[in-house]
């Protein structure tokens, strides 16, 4: 196909085709897929993606949208080699921001540092956070329904997103830019769409939620006998401070003690040696109930359902160490040599059967690997990661991933949960989905997309084998 035609219609800054100079964007984050593309195209308008898809469908050329580059199963970079990727970074405008409203309605290429910083200069927050906030853009964050820390009050992507718009496969344009809470006019094309991760369409610009900037926070962490005692611990609070908890992250020793041994941390946040933590926060909107946590804490402890070892953050610099203790778990590891990881969830009140069950499971295949789970407790989100036995070899250790990753899979799904709670299913995932899940469920999102896209432009070879 003579992709000149393409750089005609968009100018030729528009297009880079230099294989030294695409090779950036070839490259994920955690480099487990190689293969090269077509192009890299970079629109700086609606009417120009619109203009690459239309072109795309008539030379049969797939498309793979990318933002901030930062997912982790693969969605973003190519499958086969002669894709054209589209990068969204210059669609980064502020369509609408009004001081009197609770939402703002943002383009996709705006990252989602960016768009916390728009929305505190109004006095309100845009409350997902992710460790990859600095380059991680809108459109990846809806594409992918991005979670992180902060879901258990206010929810994932989905729930903070009102209206979005989109190119549809055949170039043509899907406007559900709406603001409105409620409507019910049929089908929710904005929520099938979330999720999609560029396989049904680009997402060009999208009118997110924003909610007032809490005035005070309360966080702490919390020595916890064990993953049960958390659940338990985590009912407590939330039945008293209900939506105002807002964290509730589980982590394993193993974590505080790399982190300490690599020097990663200023201070030690923790009060002293305990086998799990559990970081909690709950955020005030006003000063009625200034020490809820620590009431609660105190509560617990008199109930015995939690020791003397609690770490309160009296300094918003303690806070943010606590946080950094947390944020860093997944790099901790790469201190520690190849690790092997899964992104799961299963219902809350299960989580300690999936930890106690996927730590033996793991030790029948050797008992020197050592487990590292930690996460969102609170969502039932469990990022159940193993690090190779110390001192041992780094590729004899990944050769047992197939065994462990099946082990931990087949747990998961025992106890009905995900294999993939909030990464995707990219190219990483698309053989295990295919195991998986319902065979209907699986028809009907074939289905979708084949009406969608019918000749299989946006992103193949990603979600579906
Ligand atoms: C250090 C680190 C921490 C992370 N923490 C979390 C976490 O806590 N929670 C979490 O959920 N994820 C996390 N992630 C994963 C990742 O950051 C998220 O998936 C993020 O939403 C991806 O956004 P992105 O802009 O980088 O998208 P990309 O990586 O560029 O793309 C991801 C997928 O979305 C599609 N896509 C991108 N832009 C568009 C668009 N405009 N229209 C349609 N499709 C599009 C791509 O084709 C691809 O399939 C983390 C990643 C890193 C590296």
């Amino acid at each position: 196909m003579d992709i000149n035609s393409l750089k005609k219609l968009l100018g030729s800054d528009c297009l880079i085709t230099d294989k030294n100079k695409m090779r950036s964007y070839l490259d994920e984050p955690r480099k487990r897929f190689h293969q090269s593309a077509l192009a890299i195209a970079i629109p700086k308008t609606v009417e120009q993606v619109q203009a690459i898809v239309k072109w795309a469908n008539k030379n049969k050329t797939p498309l793979i949208p990318q933002g901030g580059n930062t997912g982790l199963v693969g969605g973003q970079v190519p499958a086969l080699g002669d894709e054209i990727i589209i990068i969204l970074k210059k669609l980064n405008k502020v369509r609408s921001n009004n001081e009197n409203v609770n939402h703002i309605t943002v383009e996709a290429g705006l990252t989602l540092q960016e768009t916390h910083q728009i929305a505190e200069k109004n006095g309100r927050i845009f409350p997902l956070t992710i460790a990859s906030q600095g380059s991680a853009q809108i459109g990846g964050i809806l594409a992918t329904n991005a979670g992180g820390s902060q879901v258990l009050a206010y929810g994932n992507a989905r729930q903070l997103c009102l209206g979005l718009e989109a190119v549809l496969a055949d170039g043509s344009i899907y406007n559900g830019l709406t603001s409105l809470k409620k409507d019910n006019t049929g089908y929710d094309l904005n929520n099938l769409i979330i999720g999609s991760e560029g396989t049904l369409a680009i997402i060009t610009a999208a009118t997110l939620k924003l909610f007032p900037a809490p005035t005070s926070y309360e966080t702490a962490l919390v020595a916890i006998e064990s993953p049960k005692i958390a659940h338990e611990l985590f009912l407590q609070i939330q039945k008293t401070a209900g939506n105002s908890l807002t964290a509730f992250e589980l982590i394993p020793y193993f974590g505080l003690e790399i982190q300490l041994k690599h020097n990663m941390l200023e201070n030690d946040p923790s009060a002293g040696f305990s086998p799990w933590y559990a970081l909690v926060e709950i955020s005030h909107l006003n000063q009625d109930k200034p020490n809820l946590l620590e009431g609660i804490l105190e509560k617990s402890y008199e109930q015995k359902i939690i020791g003397g070892a609690t770490s309160i953050a009296q300094s918003e610099i303690e806070r943010e160490n606590m946080w950094t203790f947390r944020e860093q778990m997944s790099e901790c590891q790469n201190k520690e040599g190849a690790s092997i990881k899964h992104d799961v969830s299963v219902p809350i009140n299960k989580v300690s059967e999936l930890i106690e069950m996927g730590i033996n499971a793991i030790a029948k295949i050797d008992k020197n690997i050592r487990p590292c789970p930690f996460g969102h407790m609170g969502d039932g989100n469990i990022h159940f990661n193993f690090s190779q036995p110390m001192g041992g070899n780094p590729k004899d250790f990944m050769t047992t991933a197939p065994k462990i990753h099946d082990a931990i899979y087949d747990i998961v799904i025992k106890l009905n949960g995900s294999i993939s709670a909030e990464h995707g299913i990219g190219q990483l995932k698309k053989e295990l989905l295919a195991k998986t899940k319902d065979k209907q469920a699986l028809a009907t999102m074939k289905a979708i997309k084949t009406t969608l896209d019918p000749n299989n432009i946006l992103n193949p070879k990603k979600i579906f084998l």
